[in-house]
């Protein structure tokens, strides 16, 4: 089936062809680990998993490459080690820090049904590549050294007349209105208000590396050049889906593909660049000030992963999402009656509805109205449809739980204790088969009030707990 995505850089809807449909592959930017991931930084992890995933199925699981790298070398770790473990050596407050907060990160993108990426590349084991890179663009006459610095020229990257493409492109903005916007005042050590660090010093007790392109003392990256050395490791020059937020487009992904194209003398890093819109909580900038800032490990706490996952998915990537508690809570009950009709079904072949829709630049609002048709005709007893509504399901990142377990843990969050329910049940029963009707009626309000919501059908009564 033919996939078409937007592109950023070209403003576009294009028709996606692999450059090598053996080997197809994407890099995402990853998180940089100092803090709980936020609801707003799922959203791209859940995106892309969403994309990895329809690759796989189009182009065959071992035929797709996901990078998606840890930046563990920030001024925002170093801050935040010196602050949590203000009696360790610099330098292992910040292992203790990353090494933390990666096991946070993974635990919760886990449990959003997140598949792990094909590789999961850290910034300071990729040094040598950075160094390598900055040499490249230092002899090319992209980059130079001032003050123990190494910074990259845009000005030098468009003088250059060659194939390269223009800086600026991608974030559509020109040199001049770059200048214009720059702040006042600019490092003495820049040629240019718009150049920007490869390579700079690093202070006493940070962490530090031998530094490149002849200077003596030892410094560390700039956080834009570790993510173009990672790509290139990993990937290789060219590659075909380059993806992240929208904050991310400029400067990070401008300087990104800056530093790529000029290094390797390309006109491309990726043939595709995507980005998801950002994420809103009750229609407002979510910020710690503002007392709004939601983590996804505290999400996890009142509902299941699932729940999140399908609430993320009903806005299209590129759209803004106001992520509210009416949403996740009709989220939450969509999935519990998907669950209901097909938690126990097997199937092999996803619907052709849904990778349709979602190989229109990932169009998830449609691929959701699919599952509710597929779901109406598989609860009415089509076969070929109850096998489809399952196996799209799965092959999306739901049902990863048996109904029972599912029943079993709203069970639990919610106290009610299920043999007091079967007994309940019973006697309502008994009470309707001898037509004490006020007596039935009495029970099914005392279930009520207990939470719990009963479902008769031709095959008996069923009960679920009412969110
Ligand atoms: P950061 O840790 O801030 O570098 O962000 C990691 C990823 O999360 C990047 O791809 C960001 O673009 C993305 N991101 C951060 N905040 C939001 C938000 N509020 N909505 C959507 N994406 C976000
Ligand atoms: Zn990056």
């Amino acid at each position: 089936m033919e996939m078409r995505l937007y592109d950023t850089l070209t403003k576009e809807k294009r028709l996606f062809t692999p450059l090598d449909p053996n080997n197809v592959r994407m890099y995402v930017c990853g998180p940089t680990v100092y803090d709980f991931a936020h609801i707003g930084n799922a959203r791209p992890v859940i995106i892309f998993d969403v994309l990895f995933r329809l690759l796989r199925h189009t182009y065959g699981a071992d035929h797709v490459t996901y990078v998606r790298n840890i930046t563990d070398v920030d001024d925002k770790i170093n801050d935040r080690a010196a602050r949590d473990f203000p009696g360790l050596p610099l330098n292992e407050a910040i292992r203790k820090v990353t090494e933390l907060t990666e096991k946070q990160f993974h635990a919760d993108v886990d449990a959003l049904g997140c598949l792990r990426p094909t590789v999961e590349p850290r910034a300071t084991e990729h040094i040598a590549e950075m160094r390598a890179l900055i040499e490249k663009l230092v002899q090319g006459g992209f980059a130079y050294v001032a003050e123990d610095h190494v910074l990259f020229s845009p000005q030098a990257m468009n003088a250059a007349n060659s194939i390269l493409p223009r800086y600026g492109a991608l974030a559509n903005r020109t040199l001049d209105e770059m200048i214009a916007g720059a702040r006042v005042d600019v490092a003495p050590y820049k040629r240019d208000a718009t150049d920007f660090v490869l390579w700079k010093p690093s202070k006493p007790g940070e962490p530090s590396w031998p530094s490149p392109a002849g200077i003596k003392a030892e410094g560390r990256p700039g956080w834009h050049i570790e993510c173009s050395a990672m790509a290139w490791k990993h990937l290789g020059e060219r590659f075909d889906i380059h993806g992240g937020g929208i904050d991310l487009v400029f400067p990070h992904h401008e300087n990104e593909l800056a530093q790529t194209c000029c290094a390797f003398h390309s006109d491309r890093m990726a043939n595709i660049w995507m980005h998801n819109g950002f994420l809103q909580v009750e229609s407002e900038k979510m910020s710690k000030s503002l007392g709004n800032f939601v983590t996804i490990r505290e999400l996890l706490a009142d509902w299941p992963g699932e729940v999140l996952r399908l609430n993320m998915l009903k806005t299209h990537y590129r759209s803004p999402i106001d992520w509210t508690l009416k949403g996740v809570e009709e989220s939450a009950k969509t999935l519990d009656d998907w669950y209901w009709v097909a938690a126990d079904l097997g199937g092999e072949r996803p619907s052709d509805a849904v990778i349709e829709a979602l190989s229109d630049d990932l169009n998830t609002p449609l691929m959701i109205a699919a599952l509710h048709g597929l779901r109406n005709s598989a609860a009415s007893g089509n076969d070929r449809d109850r096998g489809q509504f399952a196996a799209s399901l799965r092959l999306l990142g739901f049902l990863s739980e048996t109904s029972a377990e599912w029943k079993g843990r709203k069970q639990q969050a919610s106290g009610v204790d299920a043999n007091q329910v079967d007994n309940l049940i019973s006697a309502r029963a008994a009470a309707r088969a001898r037509k004490d009707f006020g007596e039935s009626d009495r029970i099914r309000d005392e279930l009520a009030a207990m939470g719990v919501v009963i479902k008769d059908s031709k095959e008996g009564t069923t009960w679920e707990i009412a969110r």
